[in-house]
C-alpha cells in the first residue's frame, strides 16, 4: 500500500492512517486530527489530511473548526449555509470555460479578457446551496460576471439611471459639483433642478447638503426619453426612512416605502404584475384602492386598451392580483372614462 510521510516524520500506511484518524479517534475539530502513531499525536498539517482522507471527510475537516483556520485563505458561502473551501483549493478546481457566444456580464457588455480570466479563477458554485454562486476573492453574490472585483466596486460606485439602470455621466444640473457643497445658491438650484418641492424655508446648509444626499437618486437620470418621462411623473417625496417614494408625482398620500418593503408586502425590485417585464422600481407606481401596487403607465394601458395580461380574462378593469375593481386616484379619470 501507499506509504504516507507526516510532518512529524512518522511513514504510515495512507489507508490504516486514514482509518486511526477518522473512525478511531472521532475528531471534531481541527485541532483533534492528529498522527495516529501512539505517543505523537502531532497535530496534522492540512497538506496532510487532505492527502490521507476522503474528499467528503476532508470537507468535515475543513468545516469542523473554522477559528482554526486562516481566514484570508477560507471562502464560505455568503448565504451562511455552512459550506466553505480554502482558497488555494478552489483555484485548483474552478472549471476553465471559454465566454459562450453571446455571453455578457452584468453590465450587459461583452465580457473581456481579464473578465474571463477573473471568472474562471473566482466565480465558485456553493455545493450545498447550488444556486449561490459567488466570488471567492470578494465574496460577492451572485458573482459579479463581466467584472474584477477592484472594477465591479468602481462600477457600484457609478451613478445608475434610477430608471433603466444605465450609467449616468456626472454633468447634469441634477448633480452637485464637489466645489458647490458650501454654496447655498447652488444647493437651492439642483434641488429645484430634482423637483424637491418641500425645502424648508432658511434651511441650513447642512440640511441643503442632507435634502440633495437624500435625493441623489433623482439625480440619477439618463437622457434616454423614457426615463425622462417617468422622471418628471415620479413622486418627489422621501420617505422618513430616507427612500424615495417610488409613487406618482402629486399623490396625495404615498406609497410606503418600497425599498424598505413596507408597502403591503411588494418590494422596490418584484415585477409589475402587469407588465411582468420591469421591476416596480423602474417607473412611477400607483398604489389601487385594494392597496395591490402597479406601474402607472402599466394600469393606464391595461385600462386604455382593455390589454388583459398573459391570463385570458375579461377584466380589464379588475386588479390582476385580487380581482377587484381598478381604482386609484392618480388614474380616476381614466377609469370612470372605462
Ligand atoms: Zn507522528
Ligand atoms: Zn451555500
Ligand atoms: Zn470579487
Ligand atoms: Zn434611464
Ligand atoms: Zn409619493
Ligand atoms: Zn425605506
Ligand atoms: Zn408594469
Ligand atoms: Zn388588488
Amino acid at each position: 500500500a501507499k506509504l504516507h510521510v507526516l510532518s512529524c516524520d512518522h511513514r504510515l500506511c495512507a489507508n490504516c492512517a486514514a482509518e486511526h484518524i477518522v473512525k478511531r479517534r472521532k475528531p471534531v475539530k481541527q485541532s483533534d486530527y492528529v498522527c495516529p502513531v501512539e505517543g505523537c499525536g502531532q497535530q496534522l498539517q492540512q497538506a496532510d489530511v487532505k492527502a490521507l482522507l476522503s474528499e467528503q471527510e476532508y470537507e468535515t475537516y475543513l468545516d469542523s473548526d473554522l477559528k482554526e483556520l486562516d481566514s484570508a485563505n477560507f471562502r464560505r458561502c455568503p448565504t451562511g449555509c455552512g459550506w466553505g473551501m480554502l482558497l488555494e483549493d478552489a483555484l485548483g478546481t474552478s472549471a476553465k470555460k471559454p465566454a459562450r457566444n453571446g455571453e455578457v456580464g452584468i453590465d450587459n457588455k461583452p465580457l473581456s479578457m481579464e473578465a474571463i480570466r477573473h471568472r474562471d479563477h473566482y466565480r465558485f458554485r456553493c455545493r450545498r446551496c447550488p444556486n449561490t454562486e459567488f466570488c471567492a476573492m470578494c465574496n460577492t453574490s451572485p458573482y459579479h460576471l463581466g467584472f474584477t472585483c477592484e472594477g465591479y466596486r468602481a462600477h457600484k460606485a457609478k451613478r445608475k439611471c434610477r430608471f433603466c439602470g444605465s450609467e449616468v455621466a456626472g454633468d447634469s444640473q441634477l448633480i452637485l459639483k464637489e466645489d458647490s457643497k458650501g454654496n447655498k445658491k447652488a444647493l437651492h438650484k439642483v434641488l429645484h433642478a430634482r423637483c424637491v418641492d418641500y425645502i424648508p424655508k432658511g434651511a441650513s446648509i447642512q440640511a441643503l447638503l442632507d435634502l440633495v444626499q437624500r435625493t441623489d437618486e433623482l439625480g440619477s437620470l439618463c437622457k434616454q426619453e423614457e426615463c425622462v418621462k417617468r422622471a418628471a411623473e415620479a413622486c418627489t417625496r422621501v420617505m422618513e426612512c430616507g427612500h424615495l417614494c417610488l409613487g406618482t408625482r402629486g399623490e396625495s398620500v404615498c406609497l410606503g416605502c418600497l425599498q424598505c418593503g413596507v408597502a403591503e408586502g411588494q418590494g422596490a425590485d418584484e415585477f409589475c404584475n402587469i407588465c411582468w417585464v420591469a421591476e416596480l422600481r423602474e417607473a412611477p407606481c400607483v398604489k389601487l384602492k385594494c392597496k395591490h401596487i402597479f406601474h402607472k403607465h402599466c394600469v393606464e394601458k391595461q385600462v386604455k386598451s382593455k390589454w388583459v395580461g398573459a391570463r385570458v380574462t375579461f377584466g380589464f378593469l379588475e386588479c390582476p392580483l385580487c380581482k377587484q375593481h381598478m381604482e386609484a386616484e392618480a388614474i380616476q379619470d381614466i377609469t370612470e372614462e372605462g
